[in-house]
């Protein structure tokens, strides 16, 4: 996620009125869900000590939320696979609660009954966190997807879980608020995002605890500082503690005016000059300062852009302001373009506001950034890492993943959120592989620990990372988590075989 402002704003004012977004969805991928092999046979995983769902209990919790259950065999292979299509479950039913009272009734049978769950929002997670491994009961919020109120003097927007990013960015923005969360993926829901750990300072979430509690930490001041705060405990827990059913979310004021500029370059060491001239020449009105390699724009072009002229360049930085005021917004874009090229960090580029002659101007930089999964992910398998690295060790690692890699790899592409320096690797090869997949996680894990980074800057530990992420925390910490977990779910059901290291 980029931080500050989102791309979405930007294509809610420049796209003409009534024009429909495509949304990214499991079709981006060629894959077909049935070819994918199943999690627990790929990798080996030990079934938890678990009941056995039977025919009884899906009745049972049917009956709990007023028959919106699924079993269908073909919806089932959706709600199992991810939306890389790397990794696949085998649950009987989907349960689709629409209340908290739901939510809560249903993991209180669940509790009692030891069956395993996995919380599911849209199941865009990348690192696998959505779907089961085994047969664990999915509880889907799909059906949670109501906006309760929207204050604007407070700036707090409250929704249900289920609430997409599309639906929430027009709640938002109907009441001149600003959604403080980018995504390219536009159905991933605000649950799911919320457990994915984004935006600790201004969710409010309620959420059902497994045995059925209802803890409630939603209100809508924006201070208050009496006693522990519980609430931050579920922002980032991945469905490990609980399911997330409303969310209090603090949203600043709309901006009026953006601009952006795509700027080319022929040196990581220019990308990272380019990187403090932005911040020194915009200061707070810089919204995204982005990198990209030539693998990964050239990777886009292939799929989407083949008409489109974007020249191939080593380097690429999306440089966005947003703000209110238009003529000094765009004037200090371009001074700073003007005194990115007296310095020579710059070979070229293309600047531009929204109401640039082309009104996809933006829409259409914007899309190169984040197309480069998707378009990766339609010529192959992907191997996607997103860690957090000191800036100057950011493109060592991609230099040494290319030289030290075997055959198997046909292609490392790189790009990153400079602002938060988070790197984006996505290893392109023809099928997924567990030994490479081991190597990889071996070769990055070591190298992000011993540079001081986090193996997962943004994506959370999940199913694929759960083995890398204790390795660059504090033992310590790991230690508090893993009490946490038994505390608040001592048997265990909720998303089991994630986030937690195997055998913890
Ligand atoms: C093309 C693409 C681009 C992406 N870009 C970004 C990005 O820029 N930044 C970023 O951080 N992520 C990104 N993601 C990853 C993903 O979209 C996010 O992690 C998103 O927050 C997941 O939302 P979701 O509704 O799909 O949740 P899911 O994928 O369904 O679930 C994510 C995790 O949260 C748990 N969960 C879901 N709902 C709840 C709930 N209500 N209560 C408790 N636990 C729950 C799940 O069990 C799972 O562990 C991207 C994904 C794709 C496919």
């Amino acid at each position: 996620m980029r931080g500050g402002l989102t791309r979405q704003l930007l294509s809610c004012l420049a796209r003409p009125r009534g024009q429909v977004r495509p949304l990214y969805s499991f079709s981006e991928s060629t894959r077909a869900p049935a070819t994918v092999p199943f999690t627990k046979e790929l990798f080996g995983v030990k079934r938890g000590p678990y009941a056995e769902v039977t025919s009884d209990d899906i009745q049972q919790l049917a009956a709990l939320v007023d028959g919106r259950v699924e079993t269908d065999k073909d919806d089932l292979l959706m709600h199992n696979t991810d939306w890389l299509r790397s990794l696949r479950g085998c649950s009987p039913c989907v349960v689709f609660p629409k209340t908290t009272a739901e939510v809560s009734a249903v993991l209180k049978y669940c509790s009692d009954r030891r069956l395993a769950v996995c919380p599911q929002g849209a199941s865009t997670s990348l690192v696998g966190g959505s779907v089961p491994v085994f047969d664990e009961i999915i509880v889907s919020t799909a059906k949670m997807n109501e906006v309760i109120e929207v204050d604007t003097d407070g700036g707090t927007l409250t929704c249900g879980a289920g609430c997409s990013l599309d639906h929430l960015e027009h709640a938002a923005k109907n009441q001149h608020l600003f959604f403080p969360v980018d995504y390219t993926i536009r159905e991933a829901q605000l649950g799911g995002i919320v457990a994915a750990g984004l935006w600790p300072d201004r969710a409010r979430p309620a959420t059902v605890l497994p045995d059925g509690t209802v803890l409630d930490s939603m209100s809508t001041m924006r201070k208050d500082n009496t006693g522990f705060d519980l609430k931050q405990i579920f922002v980032g827990s991945e469905g490990s503690l609980g399911i997330i059913t409303k969310v209090a979310m603090a949203c600043p004021s709309l901006p009026k005016h953006i601009n952006v500029a795509m700027v080319y370059t022929d040196s990581f060491h220019k990308v990272l000059g380019i990187m403090r001239m932005t911040k020194a020449h915009l200061g707070e009105l810089t919204s995204a300062c982005e990198f990209m390699d030539n693998e990964a724009v050239m990777s886009v072009k292939k799929k989407y852009l083949s008409a489109w002229g974007v020249p191939s360049k080593p380097f690429y930085v999306l440089i966005e302001t947003a703000g209110q005021c238009d003529m000094h917004d765009e004037e200090k874009l371009k001074t700073l373009f003007n005194a990115l090229k007296d310095k020579e960090l710059i070979l070229d580029g293309q600047i531009g506001p929204l109401n640039y002659d082309d009104p996809t101007f933006v829409e259409r930089l914007w899309n190169i950034n984040t197309r480069i999964l998707a378009a990766l992910s339609r010529g192959g398998n992907v191997y996607h890492y997103d860690v957090s690295l000191p800036h100057d060790k950011q493109y060592k690692l991609v230099e040494k993943l290319r030289k030290e890699l075997s055959g198997e790899i046909l292609k490392v592409a790189s790009f990153g959120h400079l602002l938060d320096s988070n790197l984006h690797l996505a290893l392109q090869s023809h099928n997924f592989d567990p030994e490479t997949s081991d190597e990889l996680d071996r070769t990055i894990t070591d190298y992000v620990t011993r540079a001081g980074g986090a193996v997962s800057a943004e994506l959370g530990c999940g199913f694929r990372n759960r083995n890398l992420g204790a390795h660059c925390k504090d033992p310590v910490e790991v230690k508090l988590m893993r009490q946490m977990k038994q505390l608040l779910d001592p048997h265990g059901i909720m998303n089991p075989y994630k986030v937690f290291p195997d055998g913890a």
